[in-house]
């Protein structure tokens, strides 16, 4: 189900993308997005949105649990004046709440027409983060701007557990696409980064799993890597947790179970953390990695030198 909005925000300020040093400013082309991953944190943002989901008693998690994406196709229509003010320190993040290549912002061409505004009527360089193949439509484009722009499609899985990414992230491209769009952009000479998050335990945690994607990602000669444990808030990973039930993934539903609790989910950070350390060693890549933790830092007594503290 894909419900049309006309909003009246375009580009903001994100100082939470600043501290995660990916973007300065964010556009969003839409508020839920189809892509419907189990684990998406994007509804708990949108608790105050209730007139958005009537039909869902105003819960956004309802409506996506539904299966609802909610678009605004008007978005790039709108991209005016605050696209000349962005200076070229800038950096624009598409997206950061929903994906600009998800179904229902293809069906609009919203990815394609928000990019060529940003690249052709500003100075500010671009950051696509996506979960859709679908970008690699776009490769002349960004091959044209590869020195304003830098593309990232989201590791989730190693390849050797890629049946799982699909059960959690049932409308997004395979892991195997994402990975033959990261190729051909690669081919294209447009600059890349690593994303790999979220690292769900039983998933990408271990260190076998968490070394096989840093050999998926180290061909592409990504510029930076960043990593992030999954959000234990919100009903994320109790949905997670019943869907990989369902699917047959006793053991993995068992350790997304376990880490729900908050000493045990500190002690999966600490652990991934370590494990993140040696795989990013062992692939060439620590001096590049960014571990994203929404933590102060106070309890943890390991090998910091990778991780941004969210909370401080
Ligand atoms: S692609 Fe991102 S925004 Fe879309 S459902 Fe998945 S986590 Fe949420």
């Amino acid at each position: 189900m894909v419900k049309i909005v006309e909003r009246k925000c375009t580009i903001t300020r994100s100082p939470e993308f600043e501290k995660k040093t990916l973007a300065t400013h964010a556009l969003n082309v839409g508020v839920l997005c189809g892509h419907g991953c189990l684990y998406c944190s994007t509804p708990a943002t949108l608790r105050m949105k209730t007139s958005l989901f009537p039909e869902y008693e105003g819960s956004a998690f309802k409506a996506f649990a539904a299966g609802e994406a909610i678009v605004d196709p008007t978005t790039p229509d709108r991209l005016g004046r605050e696209l000349a003010a962005l200076k070229p320190t800038d950096t624009v993040m598409l997206s950061t709440l929903t994906d600009a290549w998800s179904p229902e912002a293809q069906e609009f061409n919203l990815g394609r027409k928000c990019l060529e505004k940003l690249l052709r009527e500003s100075k500010a360089r671009v950051r696509i983060l996506t979960k859709n193949a679908a970008v690699a439509n776009e490769l002349n484009l960004l091959a044209e701007y590869r020195d304003r722009v830098i593309l990232g499609l989201s590791i989730t899985t190693p390849l050797s557990k890629a049946k799982v990414a699909e059960v959690l992230e049932p409308r997004a491209s395979t892991i195997q696409e994402r990975l033959d769009a990261l190729q051909a952009a690669h081919e294209a000479k447009v600059p890349i980064f690593g994303m790999l998050c979220p690292c769900l335990p039983g998933v990408a945690d271990r260190q076998e799993d968490l070394d096989e994607m840093m050999s998926m990602i180290r061909p592409f000669e990504p510029v930076a890597v960043w990593a992030e444990p999954v959000n234990a808030r919100g009903p994320g990973l109790a949905l997670c947790q019943e869907a990989l039930v369902s699917a047959g993934f006793i053991r993995i539903a068992n350790e997304v179970r376990f880490i729900r609790g908050e000493r045990e989910h500190r002690d999966y950070t600490a652990r991934l953390i370590g494990n993140l350390n040696v795989a990013a060693a062992g692939a060439g890549l620590k001096s590049l990695l960014k571990i994203l933790v929404y933590d102060d830092g106070g309890r943890f007594s390991g090998d910091a030198s990778s991780v941004i503290w969210l909370k401080c």
